[in-house]
């Protein structure tokens, strides 16, 4: 395994399981966890040198927490870190959630704790309930080693979050098709500009890059490995990513995973240049190609947030695509229901004003209907 010094002091492998996707018994939405299987797939991980571990309150109502702390409850404390998140929209009770999280856990302290899925639409319920203070006064305690937020917003909210508080490291949705195709690379670039180390989530962009169609598929040169594994290599080469998560699921793919994070090999400009036509190709089979210009959102009677909602639809669709189960993808819209009913898709009144003032002529109205209906 390849390590990384964060904060000069810490060694973190360049690979990390993230928790989200652990085995269940059968496909489906909160299935039940096939617990050996997880725990296998844990103890392969640790005996391959990754020793960092990411979960949240909510993935699989808290069950993966209690799974994750049993599994490494018979490894020393100090040969692994954990990553959790608190999740306002769960519950905004900060002081209880994080309670519950060390007792699922099993575990006095967090490693790496994260206000959870920070986006331009959150922030304020992030900022305003008062938690921010509550988990800098848990790090001063030591209950926190390091305090951050996954992020999936703006550049310019990521910008508005660096000046306000000083934060250890962030977690960002990073890959070659959102590098090229979306804002991945200006976000980097701010936290390079702030010196935060970057934790990467979603490098396959939630399975999308691993199940390439076929012909993008033409387009990866040969000797590289899996789709996965290109993906995997783009982020991993980055100067300031600390460590890439991959929610694994099966045995195959965590070998196949900790194979690529171990060879440490590079991209040559070829092939990065092939990545980025990948990029394009998928691009053109994106459901609403809103370029977030915002010329709907002064038109709106509602002053609906049309480009946020849009890009949650985008990644609902991303993801229903590539799972071929929509059911399966709905729980991307679920942080809009952080939103004031006011905001959400359902506030539409379908008056149209939107699509007559946008360049892309996109029918919106069609989009937050499908939403709200998801919503429901
Ligand atoms: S159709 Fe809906 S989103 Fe579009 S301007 Fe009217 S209320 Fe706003
Ligand atoms: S006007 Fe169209 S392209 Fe521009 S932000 Fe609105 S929906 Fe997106």
């Amino acid at each position: 395994m390849r390590y990384e010094i964060f904060r000069d002091h810490v060694k973190l492998s360049k690979l990390g399981l993230g928790a989200m996707r652990l085995p269940q018994t059968e496909p489906g939405f909160a299935k039940p966890i096939d617990v050996p299987k997880a725990r296998e797939l844990i103890d392969y991980c640790m005996a391959q040198g990754v020793n960092y571990y990411d979960t949240a309150y909510i993935y699989h109502g808290g069950n993966f927490e209690v799974v994750l702390g049993q599994a490494l409850s018979g490894y020393p404390r100090d040969s692994y870190y954990v990553a959790d998140k608190f999740n306002v929209q769960a519950n905004p009770d900060y002081r209880l959630q994080f309670r519950e999280q060390r007792t699922r856990l099993g575990m006095e302290y967090i490693d790496f704790y994260m206000l959870h899925g920070v986006t331009d639409l959150t922030v304020q319920a992030y900022e305003q309930c008062g938690c921010i203070p509550f988990f800098q006064e848990q790090k001063r305690l030591g209950h926190i080693r390091y305090l951050g937020f996954s992020f999936h917003g703006t550049p310019a909210c990521l910008r508005e979050l660096l000046k306000k508080n000083g934060w250890d490291f962030v977690q960002i949705q990073l890959n070659y098709y959102d590098w090229f195709e979306g804002t991945a690379k200006e976000q980097y670039e701010i936290l390079r500009e702030h010196g935060i180390p970057i934790m990467v989530m979603e490098p396959d962009h939630g399975g999308m890059l691993a199940n390439l169609p076929e012909e993008c598929l033409r387009l990866l040169p040969s000797g590289g490995g899996s789709p996965a594994a290109w993906a995997l290599r783009f982020v991993m080469q980055l100067p300031g990513v600390a460590v890439v998560l991959s929610g694994m699921s099966d045995m195959e793919q965590t070998k196949d995973n900790v194979a690529t994070a171990a060879s440490g090999q590079r991209l040559s400009d070829e092939e990065i240049s092939r990545l980025k036509q990948i990029s394009g190709m998928l691009r053109k089979k994106i459901a609403v190609p809103c370029t977030a210009c915002r010329y709907c959102c002064d038109n709106c009677p509602q002053g609906l947030d049309i480009p946020s909602l849009l890009s949650a639809y985008n990644e609902y669709r991303d993801d229903a695509a590539t799972l071929g189960k929509p059911e399966m993808a709905a729980w991307r819209l679920l942080r809009l229901k952080a939103l004031p009913e006011n905001k959400q898709p359902a506030a539409c009144i379908g008056c149209g004003s939107c699509t007559a003032h946008c360049p892309q002529a996109l029918e919106i109205p069609k989009y937050l209907q499908e939403m709200a209906a998801l919503l429901q």
